[in-house]
């Protein structure tokens, strides 16, 4: 399967640093990644191929993406896990017998990053 790649797109992963010959040559290999790829489920894209993200819809790439943070991967949130205050880690019924509770915070890299270029 050929996937439909436009200028746009091409031009802005060889922004992003996917250099070829040229944009046809660009959108070729982004052709080739999306075969390649994984199924995932993130909030830019549905594809995934190394650190490239695809949003694809039917046989179109709609979408290019680098992911930058190797922690969230982009995601903006991570999840993190807390000590049950009730049962203090031992497990009960409010963690489930877990022992704790997983929650999303915002990504402290991300954060990190957005503070040292502000
Ligand atoms: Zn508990
Ligand atoms: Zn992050």
């Amino acid at each position: 399967m050929q996937y439909q790649v436009s200028q746009i797109v091409a031009n802005y992963a060889r922004s992003l640093g996917l250099c070829d010959e040229d944009t046809t040559a660009v959108a070729l290999r982004i052709s080739q990644m999306v075969r390649e790829s994984a199924h995932i489920t993130h909030p830019v894209g549905n594809r995934r191929y190394e650190e490239w993200l695809f949003k694809v819809e039917d046989n179109e790439v709609l979408r290019v993406h680098l992911i930058t943070c190797p922690v969230c991967e982009d995601r903006k949130r991570i999840t993190v896990s807390d000590i049950c205050e009730k049962c203090d880690g031992a497990g009960c019924p409010a963690c489930r017998n877990r022992g704790d509770h997983e929650k999303m915070i915002p990504c402290p890299h991300c954060t990190g990053n957005q503070h040292l270029t502000n």
